[in-house]
């Protein structure tokens, strides 16, 4: 299979009822080209990478990019609330641009890492915390075995 060379358009993800707008200019943040790139590697393909792969990834597009850029990027991109930040015990920071509510199921054979639409479980988490206590911020890491891993066991 040959490769096509071909210029990557954004496209934004679509918002509310057919309405396509750009999340990155109605955040209110300046989009470089750099955070731009980094932001277009995240939604192109949502395998939760690390800011290593960004980089990677971005770099092969943007050769002139530096890790330090991708950090300051990726930094920037989770503070305007476009990009979730995902820490999984004992691994380093991967990075998610879907804003909905889900959790994360990382696949302890393949290691990847899915989106689990619904925060019916964290809704029901939150309802047992004990008197005094108000929740600001819930993220629930679910460990197991992915469909493909799980039906190779068998
Ligand atoms: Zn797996
Ligand atoms: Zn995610």
């Amino acid at each position: 299979m040959t490769k096509v060379k071909s210029r990557t358009v954004f496209v934004p993800p679509r918002r509310g009822r057919g309405t396509v707008d750009d999340p990155l200019s109605a955040s209110g943040v300046r989009f470089t080209p750099q955070r731009r790139q980094v932001y277009e590697v995240l939604l192109s393909k949502r395998d939760h990478p690390t800011a290593e792969e960004v980089y990677l990834r971005a770099k092969s597009r943007m050769p002139e990019i530096s890790l330090a850029t991708v950090y300051n990027c990726l930094d920037t991109l989770v503070r305007a609330s476009l990009v979730k930040q995902v820490n999984l015990n004992r691994t380093a920071a991967r990075f998610c641009p879907n804003m909905n509510h889900h959790s994360h199921f990382h696949c302890d054979q393949c290691a990847e890492v899915f989106d689990i639409d619904g925060d019916a479980g964290t809704r029901r988490t939150a309802g047992r915390l004990p008197r005094g206590f108000k929740l600001r911020h819930l993220e629930m890491s679910l460990h197991g075995l992915c469909p493909t891993c799980a039906a190779k066991r068998q």
